[in-house]
């Protein structure tokens, strides 16, 4: 996917703008809001506060003894039956699937939602080698037909209103008019289920890797991860290498923690834990079993000072709290991963230079911190990010300019008692917009007005009355 991040304030403006989009944003990240709210703290707050706790913890024991957990993981997996591959990069990654695919003859492969696939560019990879891919998650198979990428790491389609969706099956399916969108979820389903039927591979990615077990886990709520890793011969699991957890226990924290923050569900409908291929006398399960452990820049993250960020399970529920968030919607912020997380890890993977405007798409309010299962302090890496921009000097001209201007007045108290003398003299002639690069500031608020004494001015006077 081609990163569009630099672009970030005129897509926001048009995400503002967009009546539709925004009623049907606000309305989903405002329900996943308070259904974690009741979820996380259904057995008080303070049970809600220390099941926290435990699954940053969890995380960050992983994170400490990483490499060790991926050779356990390996080696259990492997001893599983499955077939482990490694991929530095996302160029690897993909050519790993699609020898895979072409190995095992595949023509369709079924596809359960995947954010690292969305990251890898993996659709496009095995279309241009002719095999059909089927996203099978309602919500992506919506954006597949439209030819969108999701706005949402866990809701991909929470920007768009179930009349968008009618409309869209109406002209790309013919589907008779309805307004139910039960009776839209079935008309979808009876398409995807003939494509289960037939496909030679399923795609899924990988909530978790147990290291101890080796077992992939997923969770779900459609059922059709179930059908992509039990119908078609071939599953192969794309994954993350920072999605590991040590333990079956510690796994059972992050994974309630996780649908709790997504969807306020205490489990979510489906939870797989997959554990290589069909045995003898199994009834179901693919015939081979592959799992790729994707680096794609997260070992570079790990060695920085940001490694806190590789803790995410990506349950999304900074983005359903964040107030930058909810009013842009997650296309403005021009890659895969939107959000506080997303204007984290965005630089990270793609390069601060590819994402410059993304750590201060942030109020820097701390909500994203708050509501992390995982707390995650994302208001502090943003900070340091933009830290690293002006260290790295790939800032704003303007801004350079407005900082430098700033710091001169600033340090000078001759200057400074000047510009605020000057302020209150002509500050009542200034325009309520501020013209060029500065009307920016003045599109949403009023310019405030200058007091008519400086504090130093009234100072000096009460002294010399005295
Ligand atoms: S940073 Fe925390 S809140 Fe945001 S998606 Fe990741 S785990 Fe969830």
């Amino acid at each position: 996917m081609q990163i569009k991040s630099n672009n970030f304030i005129p897509a926001a403006q048009i995400g503002i703008n967009d009546a539709e989009q925004a009623a049907a944003v606000r309305k989903g990240t405002t329900g996943a809001y308070n259904n974690r709210l009741a979820a996380v703290f259904a057995d008080g707050k303070a049970h809600g506060e220390a099941m926290r706790r435990q699954a940053a913890a969890a995380k960050r024991r992983t994170l400490k003894h990483l490499p060790d957990l991926l050779e356990q993981a390996e080696a259990r997996m492997q001893a599983n039956g499955t077939v482990v591959l490694w991929a530095e990069s996302a160029e690897e990654a993909n050519q790993h699937v699609l020898d895979i695919a072409q190995r095992h003859a595949v023509k369709r492969v079924a596809k359960a939602k995947s954010m690292l696939s969305e990251e890898i560019g993996l659709n496009a990879v095995l279309q241009s080698a002719d095999i059909e891919v089927v996203e099978t998650d309602l919500g992506e198979y919506i954006l597949q037909i439209n030819g969108e990428k999701p706005s949402h790491i866990v809701a991909p389609i929470v920007h768009k209103s179930k009349e968008s969706v009618r409309d869209l099956f109406i002209d790309k399916h013919a589907m008779p008019y309805t307004d139910d969108a039960g009776e839209m979820t079935q008309f979808a389903r009876q398409i995807l289920r003939e494509k289960f039927l037939s496909a030679e591979m399923g795609i899924t990615g990988g909530n978790f890797i147990i290291a101890e077990t080796g077992s992939v886990c997923l969770v779900t709520n459609e059922g059709n991860a179930r059908l992509v890793t039990t119908i078609p011969p071939v599953h192969v699991a794309v994954v993350g290498i920072e999605k590991l957890v040590g333990t079956v226990e510690e796994y059972a924290t992050l994974t309630q923690m996780l649908t709790r923050s997504a969807t306020g569900q205490t489990m979510t409908v489906y939870t797989h834990m997959l554990n290589g291929p069909r045995r003898p006398g199994e009834k179901d399960g693919p015939e081979h079993s592959y799992v790729i452990l994707i680096d794609n820049g997260r070992s570079k993250i790990y060695a920085s000072n940001y490694a806190e960020a590789l803790a995410c399970i990506r349950c999304g529920a900074c983005l359903n709290g964040c107030p930058v968030y909810r009013s842009t919607g997650g296309h403005a912020y021009g890659w895969v991963y939107p959000g506080p997380i997303g204007a984290v890890i965005t630089p990270l993977l793609q390069g601060l230079e590819n994402a410059k405007q993304l750590p201060h798409a942030s109020s820097l309010c701390g909500m994203c911190k708050e509501v992390c299962p995982v707390d995650i302090d994302l208001p502090r890496m943003l900070l340091d990010l933009r830290h690293d921009l002006v260290e790295v000097g790939v800032t704003d001209r303007t801004w350079d300019w407005g900082i430098a201007g700033w710091k001169t007045v600033n340090k000078s108290p001759r200057l400074f008692e000047l510009s605020g003398k000057a302020a209150a003299r002509g500050g009542r002639f200034a325009p309520s917009q501020l013209p060029g690069p500065l009307g920016g500031w003045t599109m949403y608020r009023s310019l405030p007005s200058f007091a008519p004494k400086s504090f130093r001015q009234m100072w000096r006077e009460r002294n010399s009355d005295e």
